[in-house]
């Protein structure tokens, strides 16, 4: 696929930001079940329910512009969900493990909270102000998990993981 006008890039970044949340609907339900803190494990579990709809909302935005929604696999979120499974996977104090998953979690915000800044903003340059507001809706839904993350992070796990003792 050629990308000669905004709109060409406009679909190949949903396209890719389709596929990381594809990846992350059978990711995060293995973060929560990796998760030892209850309001971590809690923080996944709803935040995969605001996956769905953010899903929903990129289909319906498919829908509107008549393309497909695949074609594109999001090599950057495979890498970073990898990371978070090799972190579920080691052994080790449980609040330590959180705070990595923790950290591992934030760095996939991250990642969807700059591809949706990108296609909001190229929404609206195209005049597509329905696309737009879905987007930004999503964005302000990753801005907020990211929040929680962080509080769950400095006001419990953190401070666990330092009481942790090293064995
Ligand atoms: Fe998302
Ligand atoms: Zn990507
Ligand atoms: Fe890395
Ligand atoms: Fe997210």
């Amino acid at each position: 696929m050629s990308l000669n006008t905004l709109q060409d890039l406009f679909i190949a970044e949903l396209k890719d930001l389709y596929s990381a949340e594809q990846q992350l609907l059978k990711a995060l339900p293995k973060m929560a079940k990796a998760a030892t803190a209850p309001q971590l494990r809690q923080a996944f579990e709803s935040h995969l329910k605001e996956t769905k709809g953010q899903v929903d909302r990129l289909e319906k935005i498919f829908k509107k512009l008549g393309v497909k929604a695949r074609g594109k696999k999001c090599k950057a979120m495979a890498g970073l969900i990898e990371e978070g499974q090799e972190l579920a996977k080691e052994k080790g104090a449980p609040a330590v493990l959180d705070a990595g998953l923790i950290a591992a979690a934030q760095r996939v915000e991250h990642y969807e909270m700059a591809g949706y800044g990108c296609v909001r903003t190229y929404a609206r340059l195209l005049g597509d102000q329905v696309a737009a507001d879905l987007l930004q809706k999503t964005l302000d839904e990753e801005g907020a998990a990211d929040q929680k993350l962080s509080r769950i992070a400095e006001f419990d796990i953190n401070f666990d993981a330092q009481q942790a003792d090293d064995k």
